[in-house]
């Protein structure tokens, strides 16, 4: 395992550097805690992404045939690490950017790349993603939103939750069943479904950090052109598993991490703690689980540069980051003692109340992208070989 960086490696973060010096407007830099805030202005984050996107950096990775650059994983952690590291962002389409316009380049028709690819990059198309249900979660194969051909089209009834920004989303990518018959996994399409239409309702659901990022889609009648259909009808499940494929990233939250630490010792000394012995081992704690954090990271990339795919050792990776930012956040607020109780919002609240947003947004973290117990399933049966459970 190699851990340093060529000096073309080097030149290359330079340039994200510099490229980020000029262009990141000081003020969007570090929101929120370690530079992360998910609830960011809707605007800020549509123009941050055209700017990513005239720039070329949003095609990175891409093959050079497909328009990209072709640059290598340790490239792409690179950027990563230096967008985390000046506080830059999120990007308002980050869904169809990094989950389905990879997607589409692996499995879409010439029809879909040509139509979609650009303006999801561009931002002028927004999708959100409709795969969970009220009963279809963690087991997402038990969905039961139904598509039925009608007249040469098909058409869609159900409903959808937890779907992230389909308030403002153009489209949504969405699996629905178009058979009842068989195994319930073979039954499922992937379809990509206009969000302006009658048949399509989105009510939003108001969560306890104040915001609303995500919604619940209701689906009555809905239309779907044969062309917005994904592979075959019965091919959701296995484009789905290639959408996954791309969620459970690696490097990119631990600059954030390195970041968010040393906020929070800066917090323990602002506010008296430090001298604290117990605060001292814990602050000491969340600098350690961050350096580990990072080194699995750079051990997954070197993997990786090898030709090995991520496989289900990418479970590691959400649970071990998931876990870590909880308690991360609980220390910080746990440090601000009585003000640590306050909303986000109070007047009252030290430092924006930014600790108390963050510590209420890291409670999702373990839930989205495969909660903590499904990855813990998944280590046992796929990384240990234990026998599956009930
Ligand atoms: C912030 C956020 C954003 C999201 N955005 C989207 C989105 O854009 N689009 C979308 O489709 N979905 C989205 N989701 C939904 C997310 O994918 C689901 O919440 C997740 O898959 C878990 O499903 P569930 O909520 O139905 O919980 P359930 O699956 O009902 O799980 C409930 C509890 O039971 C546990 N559990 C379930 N099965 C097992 C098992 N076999 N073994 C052990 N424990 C188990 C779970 O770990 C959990 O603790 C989002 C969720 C969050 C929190």
């Amino acid at each position: 395992m190699d851990l340093s960086f060529t000096q073309e490696e080097e030149s290359f973060r330079e340039e994200v550097r510099s490229w980020l010096d000029e262009n990141l407007p000081p003020e969007w830099g570090h929101r929120g805690v370690g530079g992360y805030r998910e609830d960011d202005d809707e605007d800020l984050q549509r123009r941050w992404q055209r700017m990513l996107h005239e720039a070329g950096w949003l095609k990175l990775g891409w093959p050079k045939v497909a328009g990209g650059r072709g640059a290598t994983p340790v490239m792409q952690a690179i950027y990563q690490e230096e967008m985390a590291r000046a506080g830059a962002p999120e990007i308002l389409g980050r869904l169809g950017v990094t989950l389905l316009a990879p997607t589409l380049l692996g499995h879409g028709t010439q029809w879909q790349k040509d139509e979609y690819i650009d303006r999801i990059l561009s931002g002028d198309l927004v999708f959100c993603q409709g795969f969970s249900e009220p009963d279809a979660g963690s087991d997402l194969a038990g969905l039961r939103t139904r598509a039925e051909r009608k007249d040469g089209r098909w058409v869609l009834n159900g409903q959808k939750t937890w779907s992230s920004g389909a308030h403002y989303a153009d489209k949504s990518f969405l699996l629905a069943r178009t058979s009842t018959q068989g195994e319930a996994h073979k039954g499922i399409g992937f379809f990509l479904v206009d969000m302006h239409q009658p048949g399509v309702e989105v009510r939003r659901i108001r969560q306890m950090t104040g915001g609303g990022e995500f919604s619940e889609i209701f689906l009555s009648g809905a239309e779907v052109d044969d062309r917005d259909l994904v592979g075959q009808p019965g091919d959701g499940w296995k484009i789905a598993m290639a959408v996954f494929g791309f969620e459970r990233g690696g490097l990119a939250q631990a600059a954030r991490f390195e970041r968010a630490v040393g906020e929070l010792a800066a917090l323990a000394r602002n506010h008296g703690a430090g001298s604290d012995a117990t605060t001292r081992q814990r602050v000491a704690q969340a600098q350690i689980d961050a350096h580990v954090f990072k080194v699995i990271g750079l051990r997954n990339l070197t993997r990786v540069e090898h030709g090995h795919p991520p496989g289900p050792e990418a479970s590691l990776t959400k649970l071990y980051w998931s876990e870590m930012d909880k308690r991360m956040q609980e220390l910080a607020v746990a440090l601000q003692g009585a003000y640590g109780a306050l909303a986000p919002e109070s007047p009252f609240a030290l430092e924006d109340g930014r600790w108390q947003y963050g510590w209420m947004w890291s409670q999702a973290e373990t839930i989205y992208a495969g909660s903590s117990e499904i990855q813990r399933n998944i280590i046992a049966e796929r990384v240990l070989g234990l026998p599956r459970g009930r």
